[in-house]
């Protein structure tokens, strides 16, 4: 609960996308989605009070004049005690301009709850959430303990509260994926569609599915994983694309919004390169690559061209690096670098991935020794703290002046 954070921070002069202060409700996750790194290196999960979170918000309105709060974590609405907490600022704020904001995406109706809680006074416009992988077996692969049932619930209470806009992420290239995987999310969005307009008692509502490109990161147990090339990415989007544009009923309700494979192949050698690829790198930035991570200035063939001139002496290439599959035994670039899992435990979970098998997250089932706790001397801290009276206004400087 302790909060060690510049009790000041630092306001840009320049205007910022986010401009509103930041406050981290808890760190870590252990939902166990096999794909995400944060949640992996940052185990186990360590909730602060309602009192400290009110605290931090207090004093950081009054140090920067924001009037937009961020209630930040990996996955905020898991905090134990949200729904006390977003009520508790969304009363004192009332009618004050100031407004809270809670990124999660969680598929539940509990969300839709705080999304209502949050924007009492704003307007309903969209909602996010991310199932991640477009098929059951997909998700259970992934460890995303979503099923489509909770998906097509969650959307109709938010369609029936009033949202017109929902948001859907999902990946593409993910570990034993096929086409038919990537196919169910035109279903998927298709079901989204019918059973909102039902719970919306219109037709005019949206749902935007967003794909993004699968890239296996290290300390993850696909690090393993071989990444997708990108004419197989590009070859299931585009039939994706298609399956969506060829329904007629639906399709003009859901947009599409999603990358080519061939940036994903650069991110994928950059997530699990090794010494040698620090060479690539310099060789492309002599050839003249700048900002590429803004499309209009990304070329793969610079890419491919700095690669090939900069691994010209050794053994491998960027195919080593990216689509190639690894064995057990393999020593990985970042090896010695503890992020306090058990590199069986990791080892373990891609098994169980290949085998279909889901993990429950520790918070509420039986801890599944992947080694943190052991490792870095801590252990799982949520709620209820019991510490909920939020403290004393500060002056605002408004109120000063
Ligand atoms: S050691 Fe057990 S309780 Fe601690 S984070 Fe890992 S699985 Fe959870």
């Amino acid at each position: 609960d302790a909060w060690p954070y510049p009790k000041a921070p630092l306001v840009p002069l320049a205007e910022t996308v986010h401009e509103r202060l930041s406050v981290e409700i808890f760190r870590g996750c252990t939902r166990g989605c096999r794909f995400c790194q944060a949640g992996m290196i940052t185990r186990p999960v360590r909730e602060r009070s309602i009192t400290t979170v009110a605290d931090m918000i207090d004093t950081g309105l009054c140090k920067t004049g924001y009037q937009e709060i961020g209630l930040l974590s990996l996955s905020s609405a898991d905090h134990s005690e949200i729904a006390e907490m977003a009520k508790a600022l969304a009363d004192r704020y009332e009618g004050d301009q100031t407004s809270l904001s809670l990124p999660s995406t969680r598929v539940d109706a509990f969300n839709i709850d705080l999304a209502n809680e949050l924007s009492r006074n704003g307007r309903r416009s969209g909602l996010t959430f991310a199932p991640e992988g477009g098929s059951e077996r997909m998700r259970t692969v992934i460890n995303k303990q979503v099923t489509e049932e909770d998906l097509i619930r969650t959307v109709s209470t938010a369609y029936g509260a009033g949202w017109r806009q929902v948001k859907l992420y999902f990946m593409c290239g993910l570990p034993t994926e096929t086409d038919d995987d990537v196919l169910q999310i035109a279903a998927l969005a298709r079901e989204v569609i019918r059973a909102g307009r039902e719970a919306a008692g219109t037709k005019d509502i949206r749902c935007t599915i967003s794909i993004g490109g699968f890239i296996p990161k290290p300390h993850t147990p696909f690090q393993w994983a071989a990444q997708l090339d990108h004419e197989t990415t590009d070859a299931r989007l585009h039939k994706l694309k298609d399956a969506i544009r060829a329904d007629k009923q639906f399709g003009k309700a859901i947009g599409m919004r999603y990358h080519d494979g061939k940036p994903g192949i650069i991110e994928g050698l950059l997530s699990r390169g090794d010494r040698r690829v620090g060479k690539v790198i310099y060789q492309a930035w002599l050839d003249g690559a700048r900002f590429d991570g803004w499309s209009e200035h990304f070329s793969y063939d610079l890419w491919m061209n700095a690669a090939e001139v900069a691994l010209a002496d050794e053994t491998v290439d960027v195919a080593w690096y990216t689509t190639r599959e690894r064995q057990k035994t393999e020593v990985f670039p970042w090896d010695h670098i503890d992020s306090g899992l058990d590199s069986e435990w990791l080892w373990e979970d891609w098994q169980a991935a290949i085998a279909e098998e889901n993990v429950g997250d520790c918070r509420w089932t039986p801890c599944s020794d992947c080694g943190v706790c052991d490792q870095l001397g801590t252990d799982i801290q949520v709620g209820p703290t019991g510490v909920t009276e939020l403290p004393m206004p500060m002056m605002r400087p408004s109120v000063v002046n």
